[in-house]
């Protein structure tokens, strides 16, 4: 059997880390039809949209997709190809794991956070007007509504169930906003309920920007309204070794899509140089959703391994506070080769 996923490869550096991607999960041996649709910056000449229906088509066909990123054309009228496939195929949870991989150098070593971060709504729903004369002031609505609220919270305690997870954290800021905080911490407290085996707290989002920076590993599951997450998942990747290994999905109750948490780095792109590790632990976070835990493992241990032993790591971690010793940086292919190369072994006693 072999999986069919929609795979775009996404502008800037998006193509070598994808490359890189597709190589390690490969190595599983697990069988994949990749449907290759471009969309972004590249196709817009010929297409006059950055996100072509035969991008949405095949998505909507494969119901799985795994995207590098995609530059947002600045003053072009075009909306964000992101913004838009979350909008159009209702992809509502962002998820967002946080581990400690990259050693001695990181902040903390011990962090293990995932951020479930509602993605329809909120702060970033679009809604804003100008008030007054000569844009005297501007208003962007902060819509928090029921229903989502209800479906990202029980999202979030699913997932930990489903992922054997202990705890979950709401966070929010109810004791200033208090409807529309007020309303998520009602819907998180009510729905807390149905889950007793899942420990449930709940944090203000600015008492748990700092727990994080203090203490990060007594965090498990965070689950918040959309700007609060965009923030604090950054703020999660960062501490945990940053966007060169921070990986990310977006799931709705139809489509997943998975894709790194950084953007095209333009000016690395065609040179060989970025890291691959977010991409490639994105592919990892595809194949546990696609249950198939195994081989997700042996992805997560060989990068995990690779990184650890510093012989074959990119320039952001061949940087001395990682490596304590001067180590020659390796090309995104060499790690990813060495990242496959261990996998294989792996996948061979799976
Ligand atoms: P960026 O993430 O592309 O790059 C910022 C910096 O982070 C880079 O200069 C580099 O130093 C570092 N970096 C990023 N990825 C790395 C990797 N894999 N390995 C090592 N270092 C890495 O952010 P930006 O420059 O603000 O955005 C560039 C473009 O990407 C913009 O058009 C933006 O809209 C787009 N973007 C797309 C997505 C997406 O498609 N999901 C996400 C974020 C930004």
């Amino acid at each position: 059997m072999s999986y069919k996923i929609s795979l775009i490869p996404g502008d800037g550096i998006g193509p070598e880390v994808t490359n890189a991607m597709v190589k390690v999960v490969e190595a599983t041996g697990i069988g994949f039809d990749w449907d290759v649709v471009e969309a972004g910056e590249k196709v817009m000449a010929k297409e006059k949209t950055p996100l072509p229906e035969y991008v949405l088509d095949s998505i909507k066909k494969n119901k799985v997709a795994i995207k590098g990123p995609i530059t947002t054309p600045i003053g072009s009228g075009f909306r964000s190809v992101n913004v838009a496939l979350r909008q159009i195929l209702d992809l509502y949870a962002s998820i967002r794991p946080a581990r400690s991989i990259a050693g001695e150098g990181t902040l903390y070593n011990d962090i293990d956070v995932v951020v479930v971060r509602e993605a329809t709504e909120g702060l970033y729903s679009g809604i804003e007007h100008w008030i007054g004369r000569e844009k005297y002031g501007a208003e962007t609505v902060n819509l928090i509504t029921r229903p989502a609220s209800e479906r990202i919270v029980k999202f979030a305690f699913e997932y930990a169930i489903k992922e054997k997870r202990k705890k979950i954290t709401a966070v929010h800021k109810a004791n200033i906003m208090k409807y529309t905080g007020g309303l998520f911490q009602e819907v998180a407290q009510t729905i807390s309920k149905q889950y007793p085996q899942i420990y449930f707290e709940e944090r203000l989002v600015d008492n748990m920007a700092m727990q994080l920076v203090k203490k990060p590993s007594a965090y498990d599951v965070i689950v918040t309204t959309n700007l609060f997450g965009d923030i604090l998942s950054d703020l999660c990747a960062g501490l945990a070794g940053g966007l060169g290994i921070a990986p990310g999905a977006i799931i709705g109750e139809k489509y997943a899509l998975f894709e790194p948490v950084h953007g095209s780095a333009p000016k690395y792109a065609g040179q060989n140089m970025v890291n691959p590790v977010a991409t490639i632990l994105s592919g990892e976070m595809m194949l546990n959703y696609l249950g198939e835990r195994k081989a997700a493992n042996a992805i997560w241990t060989s990068v995990y391994e690779t990184i650890k032993e510093k012989r074959y790591v990119t320039y952001d971690l061949a940087l001395p506070e990682y490596t304590q010793k001067p180590v020659l940086p390796s090309t995104t292919s060499q790690m990813a080769d060495e990242i496959a190369r261990k996998v294989k072994e792996k996948a061979a006693i799976m």
